[in-house]
C-alpha cells in the first residue's frame, strides 16, 4: 500500500464522517454532549485541507499529518484519541514508500496500545476500543473481516455500561445506546476497504 492508498483511505474517512455526521452526533446526544459528528467533521475537514496544502510524499507523512491535525482541531476526548491513533500508525509504518498488510496490522496493534494507554480504557468500557480491539487481529488477513469485526464491536457496545468518558457520568443510563466513538471507529476501519 503506497502513499496514494493512504490518501484514498483518509479521503474515504472524511467523506463517511461528513455523511454520518448527524448520526454520530445523535448517538452522542443520547449518552454524551451531542458533538461527536461535528467534532470529527471539523477535524477531517481540516485534515483534507492540510493534505491538499502540502501533499505528503510517504504513507507515514499522510498518517502523521492526519493525527497532528486532529489533535490540533478537535476539542473533546476524540481529538487526542484519534490523533494518537493516526500519529502512532505514522511512526510505526516508518519512512518507507510502501507498507505491507502485515506491517499495517502491526502498526495498528501499536496504535491500539497507545490509545488504550492514553484513555486508560479496556475492552468492555463502552468506547472506541470496543470497535478497534477486535478489528486489529483481523487486519493481518482481511480488511473485510476487520470491518465486520469493528462493526460487530460497535454494535456490542449497546448493552454495555460506560466506564470511561462523558457517558460514564450516566452510570446505568448509558446502557441501551451504541457508543458514538465505537461507531466512528467502525467507519474508519470500513473505509480501508474503500481505499
Ligand atoms: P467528548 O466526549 O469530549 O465530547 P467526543 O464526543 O468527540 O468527545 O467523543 C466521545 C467518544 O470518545 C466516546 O463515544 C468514546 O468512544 C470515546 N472516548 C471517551 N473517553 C475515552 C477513553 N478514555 N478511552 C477511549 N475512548 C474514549
Ligand atoms: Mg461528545
Ligand atoms: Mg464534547
Amino acid at each position: 500500500m503506497d502513499t496514494a492508498f493512504f490518501l484514498r483511505w483518509i479521503a474515504a474517512v472524511t467523506e463517511r464522517v461528513r455523511a454520518d455526521r448527524d448520526h454520530l452526533t445523535d448517538l452522542d446526544r443520547a449518552i454524551g454532549d451531542a458533538d461527536h459528528g461535528a467534532n470529527l467533521d471539523r477535524g477531517f475537514t481540516a485534515v483534507e485541507e492540510a493534505l491538499a496544502a502540502k501533499p505528503p510524499e510517504t504513507p507515514s507523512a499522510v498518517l502523521t499529518t492526519t493525527g497532528t491535525t486532529l489533535i490540533r482541531k478537535v476539542g473533546g476526548a476524540s481529538g487526542p484519541l484519534y490523533g494518537t491513533l493516526f500519529r502512532t500508525l505514522g511512526r510505526a509504518v516508518g519512512e518507507v514508500p510502501e507498507v505491507s498488510q502485515e506491517a499495517l496490522a502491526e502498526a495498528f496493534a501499536q496504535a491500539l496500545a497507545a490509545v488504550m494507554k492514553l484513555g486508560s480504557a479496556q475492552e468492555g468500557d463502552k468506547t472506541m476500543i470496543d470497535a478497534l480491539a477486535p478489528a486489529v487481529p483481523e487486519l493481518r488477513t482481511s480488511f473485510d473481516a476487520a470491518a465486520r469485526a469493528a462493526l460487530d464491536g460497535a454494535r456490542a457496545t449497546t448493552p454495555m455500561r460506560a466506564r470511561k468518558g462523558r457517558a460514564s457520568y450516566l452510570g446505568d443510563r448509558s446502557i441501551g445506546h451504541q457508543d458514538p466513538g465505537a461507531t466512528s471507529t467502525a467507519l474508519v476501519i470500513d473505509a480501508l476497504r474503500a481505499a
